[in-house]
């Protein structure tokens, strides 16, 4: 995933630099054409340097001066072309960021992505996981006044306090990751915020710069079959990302054997290789283990590599929407 987005964005950026390269002459061919007099400038200017550089190659006397003529016969280009109504630096390098060139890439020796690219790349993270630059889906937006501040029935806290205390948990596994247990289960009745969390989840971490796809279950499954069913040994999309989200895992529908031991392999696969597995589910544990199995169930239930959290309560979406 994260050496296709970097392939692509190569390749995006070499289309723009071509493409300035395409504008910086045409430009100059306009100039040639309709503006004699400042071409002749230019083609003096041209000269000048590669009258120094034949000198230099022939160990003969250098035109002393060269900068001071440089700098003035570049004067008299930029006035000329304001003159004739056109930017000053109409004839100078074309970019979009200042920063890098449009070379992706900034500072020496060590080469740094540019804070375009960067965001450039964030953008397609976003985008791959269905996440809108102006998604409402955020931390900072999960609003707890939605939920009821009485106390749950059973409970020593109002929903409203166990509510904030997932979103603490949810920030600070997206904030610290990978520093964090590997997996995350979040599970409990539907409309109490769990894709929400989630896509704040999924968030966060691409604005980190990691390594994240988000996936309603529907779609992993899909995406599973589509690879079994084009005889790839395991669905290599499912598996690389170092973080993988299942959202809604139960909504799928459940073929007998098939669901379960694609899942399994998944899970069991991704664990081998120490990535990150969080899933949300409507259902509850003794549900997730009879649909799932002790096995899968216990992958992601163990306490040691695994973070679980229970949500409890009512439907927030029949009071008031909140998804
Ligand atoms: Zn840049």
């Amino acid at each position: 995933m994260r050496e296709a987005i970097r392939a692509e964005l190569e390749q995006e950026y070499a289309q723009r630099r071509a493409e300035n390269e395409r504008i910086e002459e045409s430009r100059k061919r306009e100039i040639a054409e309709r503006y004699p007099e400042i071409h002749v400038l230019i083609r003096e200017r041209e000269q000048l340097v590669f009258g120094t550089l034949r000198h230099i190659l022939n160990h003969q006397a250098r035109e002393e001066n060269l900068p001071e003529k440089m700098r003035s016969l570049s004067e008299e280009i930029r006035r000329k072309l304001k003159e004739n109504g056109l930017p000053e630096n109409y004839l100078e390098p074309v970019f979009r960021c200042p920063l890098c060139r449009d070379t992706g890439y900034t500072g020496e020796p060590v080469r740094e992505m540019c804070t375009c690219m960067k965001e450039a790349w964030q953008r397609k993270m976003q985008a791959q996981n269905g996440l809108d630059v102006n998604d409402r889906e955020t931390f900072e937006r999960f609003d707890l006044s939605l939920f009821s501040d009485q106390r749950a029935p059973g409970e020593k806290r109002s929903q409203r306090e166990l509510m904030q205390r997932a979103r603490e948990i949810c920030e600070g596994w997206a904030d610290a990751w990978p520093d964090t247990t590997r997996d995350m289960l979040l599970s409990g009745p539907s409309g109490l915020g769990k894709t929400f969390l989630m896509r704040s989840m999924a968030r966060r971490l691409s604005e980190r710069g990691k390594d994240v796809l988000l996936v309603s279950a529907y779609q992993m499954f899909q995406t599973a079959r589509a690879c079994y069913a084009a005889n790839q040994t395991e669905p290599e999309e499912l598996i690389r990302p170092a973080i993988l989200m299942i959202d809604d895992l139960g909504s799928e529908p459940l073929m007998q054997n098939v669901t379960v031991e694609q899942l399994f392999l998944i899970i069991n696969r991704r664990q081998e290789l120490g990535r990150s597995t969080v899933i949300s589910t409507n259902l509850s544990a003794e549900e997730f283990r009879g649909r799932y199995t002790e096995r899968i169930a216990s992958r992601m239930m163990d306490s040691a590599r695994s973070r679980v959290i229970i949500l409890k309560g009512k439907d927030l979406r029949q009071v008031r929407g909140n998804g």
